[in-house]
């Protein structure tokens, strides 16, 4: 049973912020809805009003630029990002992330920024934001501020919004056509289940640099340390290498998913698949 709350649809980010200031806490934002009414469904317990961005024309606006990057509107759904051309050619870590989630119809609703302002530590399209490099521009009462996703997640579901505060896009750095990014994900069955561990790698081969980030295995998604790749190096030998920086910066619980021990046992066996991939686009080395 789904509990009583008032609705309303805002035209403009404006004034939406401005409602969700002036009724405080007892007012949240709603995009592809997913998430929350979901949540009210489960809990029973519901704000006293929604306020609905989803038809905001500047929050579904896909900006695609080879120099400059690219500006993703925080409504644009799931799907149109899975789809997007340019963000599987330049950024394929996030639409591969955004077409592992849910189902087709889930990913019709669902939102970029639903999946990161609900700050799941399972969100499938942290880690890929995390190695990407990616920052969210946010509005609210006092203007707008600009936030490193690294520094958008401070627990489960929490982040470093402040009341009133809405993610109105999320921006993607230009990156050269030759870096490599991937993500990869373990659940239970395929089709409808959050993630056991998601993991997301970014190589640039002009810098020699491989970014990790592993979503599912702490209190937020977590961004390993950059580390330096030489060509010389086995696979194996890197995995090892940065499986000892990984299990030591993470900390997985039992849950109805998996166990910690499992995760931390999946760890070297994800790793193993995407640094693979990515420092190998042709699948030959080592
Ligand atoms: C069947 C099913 C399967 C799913 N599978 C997956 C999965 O595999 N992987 C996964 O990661 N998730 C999964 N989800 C969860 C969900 O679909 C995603 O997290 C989705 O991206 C949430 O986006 P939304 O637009 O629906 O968010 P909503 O439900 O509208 O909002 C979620 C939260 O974010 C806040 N919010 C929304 N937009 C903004 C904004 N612009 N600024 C500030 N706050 C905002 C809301 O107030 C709310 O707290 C699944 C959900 C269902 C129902």
């Amino acid at each position: 049973m789904i509990g009583t709350f008032e609705y309303v649809r805002v035209g403009s980010i404006k004034e939406g912020c401005e409602i969700l200031v002036a009724q405080d806490k007892r007012a949240v934002a709603l995009a592809g809805g997913t998430d929350l009414l979901v949540n009210i469904r489960n809990t029973g317990r519901s704000p006293d009003l929604l306020v609905d961005f989803k038809q905001v024309e500047q929050m579904n606006d896909l900006v695609t630029d080879s120099d400059a990057g690219v500006k993703i509107g925080a409504c644009v759904p799931l799907n149109v990002i899975a789809d997007n051309r340019p963000i599987n050619e330049r950024h394929g870590a996030l639409a591969q992330a955004a077409r592992s989630i849910g189902s087709y119809q889930v990913r019709n609703r669902a939102t970029l920024g639903g999946n990161i302002a609900n700050a799941s530590p399972a969100a499938d399209t942290a880690p890929a934001l995390l190695v990407l490099g990616a920052s969210v521009n946010v509005e609210g009462k006092d203007g707008s501020r600009e936030i490193p996703i690294d520094e958008l997640f401070t627990g489960v579901k929490k982040t470093s919004l402040k009341q009133g505060e809405v993610i109105t896009d999320i921006v993607l750095p230009s990156l050269g056509s030759q870096v490599r990014s991937a993500f990869i994900k373990k659940q239970r069955v395929r089709g409808h289940d959050l993630a056991i561990i998601n993991m997301a790698a970014c190589y640039s081969p002009d810098t020699g640099m491989l970014r990790v980030a592993i979503g599912s295995c702490a209190v937020t998604p977590i961004l390993l340390p950059e580390v330096a790749v030489s060509m010389d190096e086995p696979i194996d030998e890197l995995v090892k290498r940065l499986n000892v920086v990984a299990q030591d910066a993470i900390s997985p619980i039992d849950d109805i998913r998996a166990s910690a021990e499992y995760r931390r046992g999946l760890v070297p066996v994800l790793l193993h698949d995407l640094i693979r991939y990515v420092l190998s686009p042709g699948g030959g080395r080592r």
